[in-house]
């Protein structure tokens, strides 16, 4: 079966795959027994084993079967001992964080909250990315704003709480980014501020640099979080612990233990309640378009050790929505669409709204414009991409009187990725800032994104790319409660609180004795 993961996290060569790089060390139990003579093992292409007896070297029948004579053999069962003692883990780590979050496990959670006590109950919410409701648009034939409400009437259908939209977190992963793309500028001179700066959203480019390239390439990696994980800082942080009160009988926020999910539609505390709900009551599951992102959701620096919870609890894949759909022979075409959410009362949501620049989040074109403003007063109306060797690998320049004041680059898919790496590596990268992007054509070409059947792949990529581009774009410092969430949430801009909000860390991981050790 075909790896779900990107190209980049597919070709790394270490021993943690999600398919195993090596055979098992204990893949079938073989019955010693005294008198047994030489026998080979046969596998099956269902997987079974069996033992196919042989004469032994010596010329004598030490066998008690007859030559080639076959024994089916039992599976053995595989212990954690077993794993510690291989290289090559069959349940790798990543396996095991990939079956913990699933639709599957989304259910199951939206299953429990229906019988538990008021008090076991959880916050359910959901952040749909804008790629996945592009593919989706396109799979079910809709606009992209019917899409998103019709998704919020299904999840809220299946038990959801709230449904809320990653193009809002991304507003604080392209301010982020830029400012410190800015700062990195003005300090060219500390080698520790270093260019280029490399965008660091997607989790399988990360994955890759990590894992194959360490302290070469992660000081060059912006710190700047993805939207998805700004959005876990969003629901866990500020979402849950927002203060609220309510009088009889109108709708409110579910702080237990006086007001239980279960009570949301309908307040039955006549007392304000100043109640907090801890990150652990929030099940927080994001909508993605690439397997990719369920890694970077079970990265460690996105636990909280405080409440023993994740950021962001489960990541489906646009695909298993689809499969969620069908489960539950509901057809988003037919669903009567339902009001957006917003996450702050300042940031109501009409419609979806979206950024400037590619469908992979418009890194590349909001920085340029920002720091052609800020770093040289040059206001930049239409930002010109310039085709290099191939169409994933695009280059930006902002020039003055004949002279590189900015030089930009787009580098998507591991071809591009690579040569950029080794350009980095010579000390001959010219660039200042490069969008790096795993998939080839971006996030919207994702692992996870939909198919649709008699439709060509390309085809299909250019109608995504279209519906995607129908939303309506805004800056993101201009984004209704943006201002607002710097200011009461993060303490300003640039605050340690911002810092540590909307941040995070690499480091470069060590090539395993054990697959059991490696740390995401
Ligand atoms: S390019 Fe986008 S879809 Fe592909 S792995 Fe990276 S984040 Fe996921």
């Amino acid at each position: 079966m075909a790896s779900p993961f990107s190209g980049a996290l597919q070709l790394t060569d270490l021993d943690d795959f999600i398919a195993p790089s090596q055979d098992c060390i204990k893949p079938m139990k073989v019955d010693k027994r005294s008198g047994s003579g030489v026998a080979k093992i046969h596998i099956e292409d269902d997987g079974s084993y069996f033992q196919v007896s042989q004469r032994g070297p010596w010329g004598t029948g030490f066998s008690c079967f007859q030559d080639g004579g076959m024994k089916k053999l039992e599976k053995a069962k595989i212990s954690l001992d077993d794993c510690l003692a291989c290289s090559g883990c069959v349940t790798s780590a990543e396996t095991v964080l990939i079956t913990q979050q699933s639709h599957e496990e989304l259910r199951k959670v939206l299953g429990a909250n229906k019988t538990a006590a008021p008090d076991q109950q959880k916050l359910v919410v959901i952040s749909v990315s804008p790629q996945s409701r592009a593919s989706l648009a396109v799979r079910f034939q809709l606009n992209p704003t019917d899409t998103a409400r019709k998704l919020t009437a299904f999840f809220k259908k299946i038990g959801a709480h709230y449904v809320f939209d990653t193009a809002f977190s991304r507003n604080f992963s392209l301010l982020e980014s830029q400012r410190e793309f800015v700062q990195r500028f003005r300090g060219q001179a500390d080698p520790k501020q270093a260019l280029p700066v490399l965008t660091s959203a997607c989790p399988g480019w990360i994955c890759y640099a990590e894992k194959t390239h360490g302290s070469t390439v992660l000081p060059h990696i912006s710190t700047a979080r993805s939207p998805q994980q700004v959005m876990g800082s969003l629901v866990k942080d500020f979402f849950a612990q927002q203060q609220v009160t309510g009088t009889q009988g109108e709708p409110r926020c579910g702080a237990p233990p006086h007001c239980p999910p279960s009570a949301l539609r309908r307040c039955l505390t006549a007392t304000p309640c100043t109640q907090r709900l801890t990150p652990d009551k929030v099940y927080h599951a994001t909508v993605m378009p690439c397997y990719d992102k369920k890694l970077e959701a079970s990265r460690p620096d996105f636990f909280s050790q405080e409440h023993q919870t994740r950021d962001v609890d489960c990541v489906i894949t646009t695909g298993e929505v689809f499969k969620l759909l069908e489960e539950e022979g509901v057809s988003l075409s037919e669903l009567e669409p339902a009001p957006l959410d917003s996450l702050c009362s300042s940031a109501s949501a009409q419609e979806p709204t979206s950024h400037r620049g590619g469908g992979s989040g418009g890194y590349l074109e909001h920085v340029f414009r920002h720091a052609a403003q800020e770093l040289f007063g040059i206001h930049v109306t239409e930002v010109t991409y310039r085709p290099l060797r191939n169409k994933d690998l695009q280059e930006v320049i902002l020039e003055r009187d004949g002279q590189v004041l900015l030089h930009f680059a787009a580098a998507y898919g591991f071809r591009n990725i690579q040569n950029l790496v080794q350009k980095l590596k010579r000390g001959r990268c010219p660039y200042h800032f490069v969008e790096v992007m795993a998939c080839p054509a971006g996030c919207l070409n994702g692992g996870g994104q939909l198919k649709v059947p008699d439709m060509p792949g390309k085809e299909l990529l250019q109608q995504v790319e279209r519906l995607y581009g129908l939303v309506r774009t805004e800056a993101p410092e201009d984004a209704p409660g943006v201002q607002e969430l710097y200011e009461h949430w993060l303490q300003g801009a640039g605050s340690e609180r911002a810092g540590r909000l909307l941040h995070t860390s690499y480091r470069a991981v060590e090539k395993a004795g054990s697959g059991l050790s490696i740390r995401w």
